[in-house]
This record gives structure tokens, C-alpha cells and sequence, in this order.
């Protein structure tokens, strides 16, 4: 009988693929992670347990077939492995670079939970894809047949992307607009290089284009073209816009010139790797080189930040977050990645207000963990007289995001919005209150995660196909 390739979690140790030292790769905005070599993704791959009831695949937002691509990767079948993880995920190679495994799939892998260390799902997620672009597997759609109906979808992030890609590919017409110069949403101008090289988003963007979606870039929806407009020129639209309303800080001397807003900064140092021109880098004032900069949250968008700020060259980086290490929202991944290059967090930390202006200092309040609140998590509260002043020339407020106001920008008051001000939407449709228009990705769920809005745009493809396929009229393709 041949060797069971599996199961090898036993005699395997886990291993990550390697990583740059900290001081070189705090030189550049190149990811950090090397790629597994594939002798080294099949052994890693060989750890998986086969587990009958596989949570890791239960936990995935996209419930990828993990224990069957582990399993046709270990066996060397990659060209196998790769069309399986592309069945159910619209961008692998995505999501295996910066999905927060810890928290989703690794995290419920039953190995570590029996104390041997996860799989390494995510790198053999990644390595798979990259496997597949080098080996020209991955090829843009070519529908069976043209159909008439056309799809306009608003926002070019990872959720427009995935459906526009589920819709081409069965036909159908499809246009997506963008107010950026480039598409990719947050995925180009949110999250830094070092996390997710930006021609890894580009070639994506490339290979929708050949395959027939059309981008409408540097047009925003409700000032170039109207809603209405689109809904009349479309047989079908999905809103995908994201959320950017960033939260804000009061406190004395909020307003300071130096204290800004973190997707201005990310914005700025992503254009700054595109070689464009951007003034207010160069100015100083999105720039953290030679500052002591101060970054205040606790969430992966706060994390992406400091880690920029050391890029930048600052002279030092500390990151405040008002509750402690276990509490943050934020991944421990990326804490541990951005301690090994040089930021220091201040837990239990609040900002009451700013000294200068130009800012100089923050003034920060001393926290502990008081009784939970109701959501069961600790409430911070003040230690009284607990206050001093932290120098910073820069301050970069990374508080969250919120939803624009979309019915009153577009002046379509029938469009039912939460009390969060997201879109009403079914989950598992995207469809909203307005007949035709569907909505998918932060705009619904408010802040989540670049995965859940591929389901999301995966999800409403189908459902838009389901409506539309009484209505189709097929046409020959050329
Ligand atoms: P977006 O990616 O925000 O895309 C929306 C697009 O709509 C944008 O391109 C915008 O220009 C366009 N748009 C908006 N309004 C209009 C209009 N009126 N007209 C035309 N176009 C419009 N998630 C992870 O899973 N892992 C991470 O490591 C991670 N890191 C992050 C780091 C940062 C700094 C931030 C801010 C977020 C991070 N996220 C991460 C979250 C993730 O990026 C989002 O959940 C995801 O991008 C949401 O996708 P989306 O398609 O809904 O919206
Ligand atoms: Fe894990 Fe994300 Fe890949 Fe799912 S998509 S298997 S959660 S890395
Ligand atoms: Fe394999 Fe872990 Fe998933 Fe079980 S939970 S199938 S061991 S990856």
C-alpha cells in the first residue's frame, strides 16, 4: 500500500515560510514573507490531519475545500490544487496574504487546538496561486456566450471585483466605476506594500480588463455620472463602495496641523510606491520621516500605520490603544510583526487632547480595565491623575470608519440604510430595498474584511443571475 501522504503533524514541525530580518525589511515597502519553496509547501501541506469535520474549512468566510487542496499539494498535484482553491475564492493569492488566519481558518485548525501548531493554510494558499500566475494557469474569463444585460457595479475594491469577475464570466455586460485613478479599493490605496505587493492587485485588475469587464476610473458616482443615470443604463447595479467616513477625536487642540487621518497617510505612502506625484508627501505633511510619530487605535488599520511610519524613516513610532494587548481588535500577527520592527505600543493609553500647533505632544490619559460592558467586553476607565504629555510630531488618528451618507449624496431616499448608516441588505443576496440595486462588502457589513467581501460579491452574482435569467436573451458570440 503507497505512504499516506498525510498526517505528518507528528514527525513535521510547523513552519512559516521565511521571514525578513526587521531591519532590512523596515527599509522598504516589499512584503515580508519569501514564498515556500515546494518541496517546503508539500511538507508543510502533509501536516493537515484530513479531519472528517474540517473546521478550518467551517471558519472560512468562502469555506474553501482546505483539507482537498492540502492534499493534492502535498501529493504534488498543483495544478489540481489550484483549481479547486480558485472554485470557491475569486482572488487565493489575496487572502492567503492577508486574511487574519489566526483568527479565521488557522485559527480553528484541530492540530494547534491538540498543541502541534496550525497548518500553514494561508502560505500554501498563497503559494499555490503565485504557483499558478508563474505557470500561466491563471486566464481570464471567456464567456460560452454574450449576453445583452449589463451590470453596473460602483466601487473597484475586492467586492465590485468579485462580482464583476462571477458575472463576466457568464455573459454578462459589465461595467464598473471607480472615483480613483486605479482600482483595487482598499487593496491598492489602503493596505501597505509590505503586506500585499501592489502587482499582485494589478495583474488581477489586468486580467479582468482582457476579460471583458470595462473600468470607468476617476468618475464618482453621484457627481460625474448620476445613480439614477446608472439605473437607468443598467439592467442591474451593485453598490460596493467601502467605508470612508474615518472616525474622529475631539479633545483641546484637535485640530492641530500634524494630526491626521490615517487613510490620507496610507493613501499618500501607496501613491508614493506608484511613483505618482503627491504633493502633500513631499510637503512633509503625510510623511513620518525624521518625526516621532504617535498613531492612536488598536485595529489592523492602526497596525498599518506604524509599520509605515518605520518605512518612512520616523525617529520613533508608538502606537496608543485604550485597552491592553488582549483587547485589541486588531491582529497579534501584526502587533508581533511591528514590535520586531521597532514600535512600541502604549496600552491602556486614552488621548484627552494635543500641545502646539504644529502638534507637539499628545496628552494621554492612563487606563484600566474596569467591569465588562454589555457586549461582555471590559470597559477602560480613567486612573485618576494618571495624565502626562507624549512628544510627537505626527499624529495619525486611525479611529475606524463609518458609511457615507449614500441616500442624501445620491438623493435616493428609498435606499434603506441602518442605524449605522450601512446599506440594508440581504446577506446572502445583497439585494436592497431598491428594485435592480444590490450592495455588497464594508458598505454593508460596515468595516470588515477583504475576504467577506469576495463572498459578499461572489454571493450577489449569482443572486443577480438568478433574477436576471427570466429577462435573458442570449446573443452568438463573435
Ligand atoms: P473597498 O475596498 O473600500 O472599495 C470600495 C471602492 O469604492 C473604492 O475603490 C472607492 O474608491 C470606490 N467608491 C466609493 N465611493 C464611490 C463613488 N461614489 N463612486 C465611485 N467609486 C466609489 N482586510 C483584511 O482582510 N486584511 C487586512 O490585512 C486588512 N487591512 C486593512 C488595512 C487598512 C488600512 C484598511 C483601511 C482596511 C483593511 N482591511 C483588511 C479591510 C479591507 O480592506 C476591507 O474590508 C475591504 O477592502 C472592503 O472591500 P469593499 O470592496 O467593500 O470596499
Ligand atoms: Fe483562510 Fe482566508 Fe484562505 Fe479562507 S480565504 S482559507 S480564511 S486565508
Ligand atoms: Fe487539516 Fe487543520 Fe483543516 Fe483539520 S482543521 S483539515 S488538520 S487544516
Amino acid at each position: 500500500m503507497a505512504d499516506n501522504p498525510m498526517l505528518k503533524f507528528t514527525t513535521v514541525q510547523r513552519d512559516m515560510p521565511q521571514k525578513r530580518a526587521p531591519d532590512l525589511r523596515g527599509r522598504d515597502f516589499r512584503e515580508i514573507y519569501a514564498e515556500y519553496a515546494g518541496d517546503k509547501a508539500r511538507e508543510q501541506s502533509s501536516r493537515c490531519s484530513q479531519c472528517g469535520v474540517p473546521y478550518c474549512q467551517s471558519h472560512c468566510p468562502l469555506h474553501n475545500n482546505i483539507p482537498d487542496w492540502l492534499r493534492l499539494t502535498a501529493e504534488g498535484r498543483l495544478r489540481e490544487a489550484y483549481e479547486l482553491s480558485q472554485a470557491t475564492n475569486t482572488f487565493p493569492e489575496i487572502c492567503g496574504r492577508i486574511c487574519p488566519q489566526d483568527r479565521l481558518c488557522e485559527g480553528n485548525c484541530v492540530i494547534e487546538t491538540a498543541g502541534h501548531g496550525t497548518v500553514t493554510i494561508g502560505a500554501v494558499e498563497k503559494y499555490i496561486t503565485d504557483t499558478a500566475w508563474e505557470e500561466g494557469w491563471v486566464t481570464p474569463a471567456k464567456p460560452t456566450q454574450e449576453r445583452a444585460q449589463s451590470a453596473a457595479i460602483i466601487g473597484a475594491g475586492p467586492g465590485g471585483l468579485a462580482a464583476a469577475d462571477v458575472l463576466r464570466r457568464a455573459g454578462i455586460q459589465v461595467t464598473v466605476y471607480d472615483r480613483y485613478d486605479r482600482g483595487g479599493g482598499l487593496l491598492t490605496y489602503g493596505i501597505p506594500g509590505f503586506k500585499l505587493e501592489k502587482d499582485v492587485v494589478m495583474r488581477r485588475m489586468q486580467q479582468l480588463e482582457e476579460g471583458g469587464v470595462t473600468f470607468r476610473l476617476n468618475c464618482t458616482i453621484g457627481q460625474d455620472v448620476s445613480f439614477a443615470d446608472l439605473r437607468r443604463d443598467h439592467d442591474a447595479v451593485i453598490i460596493a463602495t467601502g467605508v470612508y467616513k474615518s472616525r474622529d477625536l475631539a479633545g483641546p487642540g484637535s485640530g492641530a496641523k500634524g494630526i491626521v487621518r490615517a487613510i490620507d497617510y496610507l493613501t499618500a505612502s501607496n501613491r508614493r510606491s506608484f511613483g505618482d506625484d503627491v504633493p502633500d508627501f513631499d510637503s512633509g505633511e503625510l510623511n513620518a520621516s525624521g518625526k516621532r510619530v504617535v498613531v492612536i487605535g488598536g485595529g489592523d488599520t492602526a497596525m498599518d500605520c506604524v509599520r509605515t511610519a518605520i518605512r518612512q524613516g520616523a525617529t520613533s513610532v508608538k502606537c496608543l490603544y485604550r485597552r491592553d494587548r488582549a483587547n485589541m481588535p486588531g491582529s497579534l500577527r501584526e502587533v508581533a510583526n511591528a514590535e520586531e520592527e521597532g514600535v512600541i505600543f502604549d496600552w491602556l493609553s486614552l488621548p484627552k487632547g494635543f500641545g502646539g500647533d504644529p502638534v507637539s505632544s499628545v496628552r494621554v490619559q492612563q487606563m484600566r480595565l474596569g467591569a465588562a460592558d454589555v457586549t461582555g467586553r471590559r470597559a477602560p476607565e480613567e486612573i485618576d491623575g494618571a495624565v502626562h504629555d507624549e512628544p510627537a510630531d505626527l499624529v495619525i488618528k486611525a479611529l475606524g470608519f463609518e458609511a457615507e451618507a449614500l441616500p442624501t449624496l445620491w438623493d435616493q431616499p428609498e435606499l434603506e440604510v441602518t442605524r449605522w448608516g450601512t446599506i440594508k441588505a440581504e446577506f446572502t443576496t445583497g439585494r436592497t430595498s431598491l428594485p435592480g440595486v444590490y450592495a455588497v462588502g464594508d458598505i454593508v457589513r460596515g468595516a470588515s474584511l477583504v475576504v467577506w467581501a469576495i463572498r459578499d460579491g461572489r454571493d450577489c452574482a449569482a443572486a443577480l443571475l438568478d433574477d436576471l435569467t427570466t429577462a435573458a436573451q442570449p446573443v452568438a458570440a463573435e
